[in-house]
């Protein structure tokens, strides 16, 4: 790999920068200020980097495939799916006002013109991003296992083709090139899908997008961040925050994980991206954000017949399930659950939840990934983590009105395709520059729209 040494813009101050969190959207963030010429430190409770949600991610980088889940049909779905344990999404109410508040929230987008509206903004920050990661890959050699192949998606039903092709045409006025392709056309493209032909109605292709493994990515970049002078202080818990406040400058409290007191750092500007857990660090300073986890899982399955694996990384629709692969082994990922931040994996839900990966990828593609439960002596690899999630699918990146303290968090379903950019973003707006994308950056008042409604009546 190639080691960039990177070094201060003559143009900007130079500043003391805390970023909180080490995953994908923190590490990216660390990268672009210290490129920038920012002193920058990073904090997180686990010992390395990406060992939270962007750890087994579905590892899609889809810049194209990015519709929100608020939609006209969203509450009757939902309603529909609440009873069954392998639905797509799963709601489990909790006597917890976060989540009502959320779910409010997410109602009042389930209507076209938020729709329009909220694509817009993730379509633009997804070219944004996808520029942004080629860019640093070019600069930094950079490999985790990525296949520039595009992302096919495929339905099982007349009705579901039928209505993807009214996706394509909608997300064809966003300029998002996707394209209709029929059931040939489809396994021509990825011949894994092949055995299952006959249950293949038909599917969409976008050629630009791309997979890889966030969790290498954020790993290599995050060694490139330490050698480019970024401290790393990792097994740190993030106890809490204080804005700057009559000449003292935004500091954290923060406490080794093998004891010791807690100790504060101070710094110029503090950065949280501390995913789903951001919105409890940020509101004892009245900051509140429209994020609450939407829990996910994946499966990472060792493969038997890798010549017979698919490489175009897919979405099955009936599922909603992902599959990317990555080198050796098939990662297939899915499912959305709100219920708080419930990480068990040994629950009957969660467990019923990584079967039906493993089944369905055993059904589409018999033979060609071990998908032995541990029972049977198989070993694939469950996980989950906490998608950190807003009604809008849009994230929260920008300054806070805590002096100092800044935000880039809640890239739900997305946060490994808006990474590169999301982090390209922050440096820029903390380096007083405006970047060049046409988003609702977090506390710009001339951009308020809907971040800032959101802000109001979170
Ligand atoms: C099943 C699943 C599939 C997905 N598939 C895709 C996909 O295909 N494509 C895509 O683009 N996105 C995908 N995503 C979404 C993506 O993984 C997330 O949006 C992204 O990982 C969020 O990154 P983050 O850095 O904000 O959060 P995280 O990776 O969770 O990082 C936050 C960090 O903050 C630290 N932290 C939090 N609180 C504290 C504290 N108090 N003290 C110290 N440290 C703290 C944590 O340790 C963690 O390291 C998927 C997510 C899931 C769950």
């Amino acid at each position: 790999m190639m080691l960039l040494v990177v070094g201060k813009s003559a143009d900007t101050a130079r500043m003391n920068i805390i970023v909180l969190g080490a995953g994908i959207i923190g590490i990216s963030t660390a990268w672009h200020l210290r490129e920038r010429g920012h002193q920058v430190t990073v904090v997180d409770r686990q010992s390395g980097p990406a060992l939270e949600t962007s750890y087994a991610n579905g590892g899609q980088i889809s810049v194209s495939y990015c519709e929100p889940w608020a939609n006209r049909q969203a509450p009757w779905k939902a309603l529909k799916w609440m009873f069954d344990k392998e639905a797509p999404l799963l709601f489990r109410p909790q006597l917890d006002p976060a989540q009502w508040r959320w779910c409010l929230q997410f109602l009042a987008q389930c209507n076209d013109k938020a729709f329009a509206r909220n694509v817009q903004q993730i379509v633009a920050l997804g070219a944004y991003s996808h520029a942004a990661l080629k860019e640093m890959v070019k600069k930094t050699g950079i490999e985790f296992e990525r296949l520039e192949r595009g992302i096919a998606h495929f339905y099982s039903t007349q009705k579901a083709f039928d209505e993807a092709a009214e996706g394509v045409e909608l997300m064809r006025q966003y300029g998002v090139q996707r394209r209709l392709v029929s059931r040939d056309e489809l396994l021509k493209i990825e011949p894994a899908f092949t055995p299952y032909a006959e249950h293949i109605a038909g599917g969409t292709f976008t050629e630009s997008d791309e997979s890889g493994d966030a969790r290498v990515f954020t790993e290599k970049l995050a060694q490139l961040c330490a050698a480019a002078g970024v401290e790393l202080l990792y097994q740190h818990d993030i106890l809490s925050l204080q804005a700057a406040d009559s000449g003292k400058p935004a500091s954290v409290q923060i406490r080794a994980k093998n004891g010791g007191a807690a100790r504060r750092l101070s710094a110029d500007a503090v950065v949280v991206a501390c995913g789903s857990y951001t919105p409890l660090l940020l509101q004892p300073l009245g900051v509140k954000l429209p994020i609450y986890p939407g829990k996910g899982y994946s499966a990472t399955l060792a493969l038997l017949q890798p010549e017979k694996a698919p490489v175009v990384s897919t979405i099955d629709d009936s599922c909603k399930v992902a599959m990317s692969r990555l080198g050796n082994q098939l990662r297939v990922a899915g499912t959305i659950e709100l219920g708080g931040f419930d990480m068990r994996l040994d629950t009957p839900t969660a467990r019923a939840r990584c079967e039906m990966l493993v089944r369905r990828v055993e059904a589409l593609m018999p033979g060609v990934c071990d998908t032995r439960l541990p029972e049977e002596g198989g070993d694939p690899q469950f996980w989950c983590g906490l998608r950190p999630a807003t009604p809008t699918n849009i994230p929260c990146i920008g300054a806070t009105q805590a002096a100092g303290i800044w935000v880039n968090a809640g890239h739900g379903t997305l946060g490994w395709t808006h990474g590169a950019g999301s982090g390209k973003a922050m440096a820029a707006l903390m380096s007083g520059e405006r970047p060049a994308l046409d988003f609702g950056f977090w506390g710009q008042s001339e951009l308020r729209g809907l971040s800032g409604s959101l802000a109001a009546t979170g």
